[in-house]
């Protein structure tokens, strides 16, 4: 065989292959990578810690008997994932932590608007989306914390006196890295104004005890341990430490109505743009604000149930009422970059 015949040869079955794979793609643009299927099954992307889930997906999976698949990764990564996969996402719903995430899953366009009387009914305007593609399955509070042998709740007086000179070299923080100070900074952009809510914090970075920690629980043991006096978490972090050990010496405070209300954020998900299986994400959506869900996926985490109506764990309730601070949360999106600049401004690490 003659090295140009090889060539046309070559050549031809390259054509053959190029207008077989152009009908291929002519047949997906027509009908679609992958038509809906009928299937009971609903896809999961989740952020959350699978331990804390799972139980929650085996009672759905049990009641409906509609199949649940999970699959778990860091939010940031998951939202990477979903964009390159595009339309062909195997994925119904995206499960994850914090506004912040949800919102900039809708800034990249991966949500669908979902129309559910039942999901607008029982959970609080601030705690979803205006445009319900994305709701808050639980609420958690990112509130002070205090070591009780040094300070009274008496000597609190919320976040913004946290920045005052009382507190110099009695605060400890988290990062600035991680998304709930990004969003707890961007509420505060919402409530006060840039300026005010850079002296804020600032403040706070002016009152550090200790360079900031790598995470909530790291700061609870070293605030339990002696050092600083006072600092902000989440409080199913401190509720996980009281549980294994309820002589810890760190309490929970709750800025009230006069303080601007203690700043919340939630557990949340999200049906997916080109999810396939609509109906099934849909029944689960609304699934998980059923009581008996809405318990378990609050408990879980120690978190609070959005609903109203629902029992607290006991070590939650046991720290009595918490007022919320109502600004809708999706301005933690939509002042996530601000706030990121604010907190490089001032130095917050
Ligand atoms: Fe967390």
């Amino acid at each position: 065989m003659s090295k140009k015949l090889r060539f046309v040869l070559n050549y031809c079955d390259i054509s053959i292959r190029l207008v077989t794979m152009h009908m291929i793609w002519l047949l997906l643009l027509v009908f679609g990578p992958f038509p809906a299927q009928a299937g009971d099954e609903v896809v999961i992307y989740s952020s959350r810690n699978e331990q804390l889930i799972k139980p929650i997906f085996e009672m759905f999976q049990k009641e409906t008997g509609i199949e649940v698949t999970v699959r778990t990764d860091k939010a940031g990564a998951l939202i990477q994932r979903l964009i390159s996969e595009g339309r062909r996402t195997p994925a119904d719903i995206l499960l994850t932590v914090d506004a912040g995430n949800l919102w900039l899953a809708k800034s990249k366009n991966l949500l669908a608007s979902v129309d559910s009387k039942k999901l607008e009914t029982h959970i609080p305007d601030h705690l979803r989306d205006p445009d319900n593609q994305w709701f808050g399955f639980s609420m958690r509070a990112r509130t002070l914390v205090y070591n009780k042998n040094k300070v009274s709740p008496s000597d609190l007086a919320g976040y913004e006196d946290l920045a005052g000179a009382a507190w110099k070299g009695k605060l400890l923080l988290r990062t600035s890295k991680k998304v709930y100070n990004q969003s707890l900074v961007a509420m505060l952009i919402a409530e006060h104004g840039e300026e005010k809510a850079e002296k804020i914090v600032s403040g706070w970075i002016a009152n550090l005890a200790a360079p900031v920690f790598s995470n909530d629980t790291r700061l609870i043991e070293a605030l339990a341990s002696g050092t600083g006096s006072v600092g902000i978490v989440n409080t199913y972090y401190l509720g996980r430490l009281i549980r294994d050990n309820p002589d810890l010496p760190v309490a929970p405070y709750f800025p009230d109505a006069s303080e601007g209300g203690t700043h919340v954020n939630v557990s949340g998900g999200a049906l997916l743009r080109h999810a396939k299986h609509k109906d099934t994400a849909l029944r689960l959506m609304e699934w998980l604000i059923t009581p008996k869900a809405q318990e378990a996926f609050a408990k879980a985490n120690l978190e609070y149930p959005v609903r109203k109506d629902i029992a607290r764990d006991p070590i939650v309730a046991s720290w009595g009422p918490l007022v919320q601070n109502k600004m809708n949360l999706d301005r933690a999106g939509e002042l996530q970059a601000r706030a990121i600049k604010l907190m490089d401004r001032v130095g917050y690490r």
